[in-house]
């Protein structure tokens, strides 16, 4: 590429323009997933909307590929791209509370740990995730789900409004009211539309929250999984808990007899008081006296960043993912062989529920197909050292498929890692699938936007919803 044409593009950016001789380059094509290792000609650090619109006039005039990058913690990296232009949003960082609509207008460049930070001193919170330093950006598109699904359902489920550049450089809003179609198909159709540079969300009250994990021995990890499955369908939606098998991280608050011992445990949230919440797990702690609990009042950006200690990022992550509706028997006894072979520490299973006010929503509202479901289950190897990457990818695809028999059909797009093929996308997305391809025909004809879990344009589509 002609370096006039570059030198003037970037001349046009109010952020930095980075190139692969530029010693800030190797820092900025870095993912979250360490696995990746993708070398994007240019990297634009978009300041404002003014410079997205210019990055994608540009890259259309270059025909160069895009990547859109939002947190950068997409599992299959998908937030970089190989030989073309990384929109790079982290720079546009702002969150705005109206504690009078209690609504939160965010930034596409922030994670969860800016708006945390922002909504708690207002005693709200948006629902997100359960780790503070994944973008709003990609979360929210796939859909989200986390503490606070059971209670206020998906992320999706709170967006009112998003700004968004088209691919034909257009800056329009969508929302109920403007471009229904295209906010029908943001709240779960990915990154596959145009680039969100901010989102306004419906907060919710949420301040101190009770919460924390409860851990037991693998050898009671059945009767756990067996209790676990009843309970969470029945509990008062205020009430949230991922099961999950793994490996005791070696420091506080976990005591020294459990550093680096398999276990299984749930990881609670509760949004209101501490006697409630003990009255709740009463019969539990009773029938099943976990080995070891942590579970106490806490400011909900605390719980939010709990794991960001342990998960930070330049891990190697391999993910499999799956919807569940049941958890029988045999897919109990399959999860506790499995989950009791956890290749390395920071290796795990989860199963979050997605009961609850997430089911208020119908299929068909948004492109997020399974309502229906009970658990967003997610198998993740995850290591440090990439040497261990196939026996991370090894265990995690023997998990999978071992389990994926008992699966809904689909899984959380955000949870799948790139290239798991067009059949997976659409058992995602389901009847859902033919108009999102639709959408996408009326506002990226060219498959602009191709670097995410693809929808490919189809005008011709036969939608059934
Ligand atoms: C440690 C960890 C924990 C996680 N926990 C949860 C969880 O609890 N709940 C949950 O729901 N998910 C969770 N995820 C998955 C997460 O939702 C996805 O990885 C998501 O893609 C991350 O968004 P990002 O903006 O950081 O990603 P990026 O890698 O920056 O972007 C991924 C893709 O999203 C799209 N995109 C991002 N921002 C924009 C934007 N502003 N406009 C248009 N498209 C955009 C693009 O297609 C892009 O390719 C977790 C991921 C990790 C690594």
């Amino acid at each position: 590429m002609d370096q006039q044409i570059v030198s003037q593009f970037k001349s046009q950016l109010r952020g930095q323009l980075i190139e692969p001789t530029d010693p800030a380059y190797e820092d900025a094509r870095k993912v979250y997933n360490a696995m990746i290792s993708r070398k994007p000609r240019l990297i634009a650090k978009c300041a404002d909307v003014a410079d997205v619109i210019t990055a994608i006039h540009f890259a259309r005039q270059n025909n160069l590929k895009v990547s859109i990058r939002g947190g950068g913690h997409n599992a299959g990296g998908l937030g970089v791209c190989d030989d073309g232009l990384v929109i790079d949003l982290s720079p546009i960082k702002f969150v705005h509370v109206d504690p009078s609509t209690k609504t939160v207008r965010v930034g596409g460049g922030c994670t969860w740990g800016d708006v945390d930070h922002a909504a708690h001193a207002f005693g709200l919170a948006v629902p997100s995730g359960i780790i503070s330093t994944t973008g709003v950006g990609g979360l929210t598109l796939g859909g989200g789900l986390g503490h606070l699904t059971r209670q206020f359902g998906l992320t999706i489920d709170n967006l009112l409004a998003a700004d968004v550049v088209l691919a034909d450089g257009t800056f329009v809003v969508a929302s109920a009211k403007e471009n229904p179609d295209l906010f029908w198909a943001i709240r779960g159709g990915g990154g596959n539309f145009g680039v969100v540079t901010s989102f306004l969300f419906q907060g919710h009250p949420v301040h101190t929250v009770c919460a924390g994990p409860m851990l037991w021995e693998l050898d009671q990890a059945a009767d756990i999984l067996k209790w676990y499955r009843k309970f969470i369908v029945n509990a008062p939606q205020e009430l949230a808990g991922f099961f999950a098998f793994l490996t005791v991280p070696p420091g506080p608050p976990f005591p020294e007899a459990l550093h680096l011992k398999k276990m299984c445990g749930v990881v609670w949230c509760y949004n209101g008081p501490q006697e409630k919440a003990n009255d709740l797990l009463r019969s539990l702690r009773s029938s099943h006296p976990p080995a070891f609990e942590f579970f106490v009042p806490m400011p909900f950006p605390m719980l939010q960043s709990m794991f960001d200690g342990l998960y930070t990022p330049g891990l190697q992550w391999y993910w499999k993912a799956d919807f569940v509706n049941e958890l029988s028997d045999q897919a109990v006894a399959l999860h506790v062989k499995h989950g009791s072979q956890l290749p390395t520490l920071h290796s795990t299973m989860h199963l979050y529920p997605i009961n609850g006010a997430a089911q208020r929503v119908g299929n068909g509202d948004t492109p997020w197909a399974y309502r229906e479901a009970l658990w967003s289950q997610v198998i993740v190897g995850v290591d440090p050292d990439p040497a261990k990457k196939d026996e991370i990818t090894a265990w995690a695809r023997n998990y999978w498929e071992a389990l994926h028999p008992f699966g809904a059909g689909g899984a959380y797009i955000n949870f799948m890692m790139e290239g798991e093929g067009e059949e997976r996308i659409r058992a995602t997305y389901r009847h859902n699938y033919e108009k999102l391809a639709q959408v996408k025909a009326k506002y990226d004809p060219d498959n602009f936007f191709r670097v995410n879990q693809n929808i490919r344009p189809d005008a011709a589509a036969k939608a059934t919803v």
